[in-house]
């Protein structure tokens, strides 16, 4: 008998030849990807029943990782643990604080309510090195929830060199050592979200392959879906196997500098004070020097993402870029600030190590004129004490250390890096 092709299907689980990813021909039949893992499985079980016991103890979530949030936990109490890592970006804290607070309280709810609350992704907008990351992780520390970092620069569209959208997971799953359970539940913080703006005023005639391409392939993603995804990343091929994950529950947090997105926020804000006259006391004292703190979605879809993923990214704020002040302060008040580990570091050498004000001054002078931002205050450290570290380990004698600002400028002007010229 004659069979059209639109008829295979598994003849174990009836899958359609379009829904499954292999058809396996046999002498009478077809049978699916998914029901040779399952016959795989009951192999395995039957010749070697241990092991597919330790297979179930890995997917089961570990009992520290909890659903929901603790009873006790509010907005302000996660703010409150986000002040000890992260100075100032108050604004942005706060709006981590709410969208954390409600996509875990979210979870707890049964799935059966009439009103369903969506997903809060969050999307944070400002210049490298203000702590976005820093943000993300410390949040996801704080539940206890598997966090992943990934650039988004390394992904595009299916078919084109590069890693599928879908080993975004993969670096999920492999921080929770594959345990799907508790990866379903994780923070993913998708960085340099901005370097896959579509380039509109591109007069290029092929395709935008690292843009728009890969911002579709995001998209379900970003919403709540189940994912095939190759466990150790890279590109998906037909012999892989692959881990199904449901990023329903998963917190999507993007991040990126927006470079010249000022210039969008600055048109819609003039046509927005023209066309309501400027007298209106909300409207005329415009923070021209920091624009960033308006951005709102019409600027990102201007800049270049694309209006489904804008959607899907519902919680947008802003990061501050750093000033002298706020240099300072990263560099002592943090728990795990800079400076206090020097002083741990030398204390373990029997060393009393302290700074003077004017030596902090100088580093965080120094990180504001080389344009480094607080990523610049470790090397500008490290070039500062190098020598230091270097010779008291082996000068018993010496109990007490101080860095002045002199002995901050000699050290650091003589490094490889002050002889640079600042920006
Ligand atoms: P990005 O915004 O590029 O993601 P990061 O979060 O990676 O920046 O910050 C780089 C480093 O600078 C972090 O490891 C952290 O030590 C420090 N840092 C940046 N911003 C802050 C901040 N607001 N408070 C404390 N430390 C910060």
């Amino acid at each position: 008998m004659r069979r059209s092709k639109q008829n295979y299907r598994c003849s174990f689980c009836g899958k359609d030849k379009s829904e499954a990813l292999i058809l396996i021909a046999g002498v009478e039949g077809h049978i699916c990807e998914v029901c040779v893992e399952q016959a795989v499985d009951i192999i395995e079980e039957e010749l070697y029943g241990n092991k597919k016991q330790q297979q179930e103890q890995k997917t089961t979530p570990p009992p520290a990782a909890e659903l929901h949030l603790p009873d006790n936990m509010t907005p302000v109490a996660i703010k409150k643990h986000l002040d000890l890592y992260v100075i100032g970006q108050d604004e942005a804290k706060k709006t981590l604080s709410v969208a954390v607070y409600n996509h875990y309280k979210r979870l707890g709810q049964p799935s059966t309510d009439e009103v369903e609350i969506e997903k809060s992704n969050v999307l944070f907008v400002g210049e490298t090195g203000t702590g976005k990351t820093l943000m993300a992780k410390t949040i996801a520390k704080f539940l206890n929830v598997p966090f992943a970092i990934v650039d988004a620069t390394v992904f595009t569209e299916a078919g084109y060199v590069g890693e599928d959208v879908e080993s975004i997971l993969s670096r999920l799953l492999q921080v929770c050592d594959f345990n799907v359970a508790a990866a379903e539940r994780g923070i993913v913080y998708i960085d340099e979200i901005d370097k896959i703006a579509r380039k509109s005023d591109n007069p290029s005639i092929t395709r935008d392959v690292s843009g728009e391409g890969v911002q579709q392939g995001m998209l379900k993603m970003l919403e709540g879906t189940e994912v095939n995804v190759p466990p150790q990343g890279g590109r998906k091929h037909p012999e892989q196997k692959l881990v199904k994950v449901n990023t329903q529950n998963i917190l999507f947090i993007c991040g990126g500098a927006f470079d010249g997105i000022e210039k969008h926020i600055a048109r819609r804000m003039n046509t927005h004070v023209i066309g309501y006259k400027s007298d209106d006391a909300t409207n005329h004292v415009i923070d021209r020097d920091n624009l960033i703190k308006y951005v709102n979605h019409m600027d990102l879809k201007r800049f270049g993402l694309i209006p489904e993923l804008v959607g899907r990214l519902p919680v947008a704020t802003y990061l501050e870029p750093l000033d002298f002040d706020t240099l300072r302060r990263i560099l002592t008040e943090p728990r795990n600030a800079l400076l206090k580990q020097y002083t741990k570091l030398f204390s373990l050498e029997g060393i009393k190590l302290s700074f003077t004000q004017e030596a902090i001054d100088y580093i965080a002078k120094k990180a504001l004129e080389f344009r480094l931002g607080a990523r610049g205050l470790r090397s500008i450290c490290e070039a500062m004490m190098k020598d230091a570290m270097f010779e008291l380990p082996s000068q018993e004698d010496i109990k007490e250390f101080k860095v002045t600002e002199t002995y901050a400028a000699e050290k650091f002007e003589r490094s490889k890096f002050g002889m640079l010229k600042a920006a």
